[in-house]
This record gives C-alpha cells, structure tokens and sequence, in this order.
C-alpha cells in the first residue's frame, strides 16, 4: 500500500508518521507514506495557493492550479490512477468498515484542505471521495489525513506485529474491546479481575467475550442495536442490563 498526502504543510505530517509503529512500518517498508508540498506545484509568480472568494466573504480558498498539477504529477507517476480523497467536514464519516474498505486500494491519494476550504471545480474533476473524521471543523485536513493514513496503515500486514493484532479491537467486529490490565495485580486497593491470573484460557476469552458484549451495550447502545446478538448474548444482557 502507497499513501501520498497532499499539503501545505507536509512537515507536520511527517513529524507525525516518523515516530512510533507507523515510523517504523515505513522504515522497514511495510508501507510507504509519502508527504508532498503542494506549494512546490504553485507555478505563478508569487506560488500562490490561494484566493479570495468569488461572491465576496471572509478567508481564502485553496486555487484549482497547484492542486491540479500535483495531482496529475501523482496520477502519472503511478502505474494505477490513486483513489483519491480530500479530507472534509462535509465528507462521510471515517468508521472502522471505511477504513477496512479503504484499506483495500494499492494507492491512496489524500488531500488536506486549509482555510476556507478548496475551489469546488479541482474537487469535482479530481476527487473520488470525501470523509470526514467528525461533526466539528478543524483549521485543516492534515490532523484528519493523519487520522486515516494511521487508520488505514496499522491494517496493513506487517505493520503491527501478531500480539497487537487489530481483529481483536474495538469496532472491528462491532463491538467495543474487553478491559485490559497490566502489573502489578494490585493497584491503590484495585485487584485485576481473578480470572485474568487464573491462567484458564477457556474462563479468560469467555470473560473477556462477555465484557466486551456488556461495555459495549453500556456505552454505545447504538452499537449493539447493529449487532446480531446469539440467544446467549441476549440473556447475559438481560442478566445484567436494566432497561
Ligand atoms: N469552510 C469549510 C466548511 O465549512 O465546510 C471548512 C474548512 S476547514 C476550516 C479547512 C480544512 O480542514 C478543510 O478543507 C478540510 O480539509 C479540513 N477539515 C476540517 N474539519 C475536518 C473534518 N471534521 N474532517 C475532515 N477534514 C476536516
């Protein structure tokens, strides 16, 4: 899997995908990232990257020229055309099942808006899709391209090693994940669960099957409304859930 990120502020974004498991995904080649500086696309005399708005009001707009010659630079250095993206609070919503189905693609291309946002002519020539990471609005897209580029990356073989397999996490199956707990057992009077030392596999999935199934319905009753509870889910839930 490729990921070029379009922006105006590539530093920021490769600050952020230098360090930790995606830094080390990318250095040993388990997933390529690259950042670009659309600026360098901005051919006019000042390499401007924005204007006023047409129709008058506050801010910039992002200009449909350096957009479109980076674009077109990375459609055609690739051998297939990039599924490309532009990072949007008008965009659908990033849940786990987009990210599964983006995760898909050999080569994503995103790209990140500032100000007032980009002239909507380079959205509609260019642009496959529009997501959102949430109902509020940041100053930029690169947060939200870093959202989604780690999103999607840590589903990608070799990126995470076998103990921080994502298949056991939350969303992934449609529920929220178990409670964990690391050392000591006891902490300011707080014990792990028994079950958890007990070393009894069996007792410890079915435990944490359960938690999983209760914290679930707890905190996201939306959640467990989609999910297709089994005869035993529906008792352990009456057991312990009062309506
Ligand atoms: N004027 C735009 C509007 O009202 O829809 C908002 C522009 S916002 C200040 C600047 C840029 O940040 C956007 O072009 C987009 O790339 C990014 N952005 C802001 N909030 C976002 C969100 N919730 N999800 C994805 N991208 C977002």
């Amino acid at each position: 899997m490729r990921i070029d990120i379009v922006t105006l502020f590539p530093d920021m974004c490769n600050s952020v995908l230098g360090e930790s498991i995606i830094g080390r995904a990318r250095k040993n080649g388990a997933i390529e990232i690259e950042c670009h500086q659309l600026r360098d696309y901005a051919y006019n005399k000042h390499r401007r990257v924005d204007d006023t708005p047409y129709g008058g009001g506050r801010g910039m707009v992002m200009m449909c020229e350096p957009i479109s010659q980076c674009l077109t630079d990375l459609i055609n250095k690739n051998e297939k055309k990039p599924h490309i993206i532009y990072m949007s609070p008008q965009g659908t919503a990033l849940t786990q099942n987009k990210v599964k189905e983006l995760s898909t693609y050999d080569n994503l291309c995103i790209l990140c808006g500032h100000y007032e946002g980009v002239d909507e002519r380079v959205l509609d020539e260019y642009v496959d899709e529009q997501i959102s990471i949430g109902d509020y609005v940041l100053t930029g897209g690169e947060l939200p391209a870093l959202v989604l580029a780690d999103a999607i990356s840590r589903m990608e073989p070799g990126v995470l090693s076998e103990e921080e397999c994502f298949t056991q996490e939350s969303h992934y199956n449609g529920l929220l994940e178990y409670p964990q707990y690391t050392k000591p057992a006891v902490w300011n009077d707080r014990m792990v669960p028994d079950v958890l030392l007990s070393g009894h596999h069996a007792n410890i999935e079915k435990w944490r099957n359960e938690q999983s199934l209760l914290r679930t319905a707890i905190n996201r009753p939306d959640m467990i409304k989609k999910y297709k509870l089994s005869d035993k889910d529906t008792e352990l839930l009456k057991k312990y859930i009062k309506k």
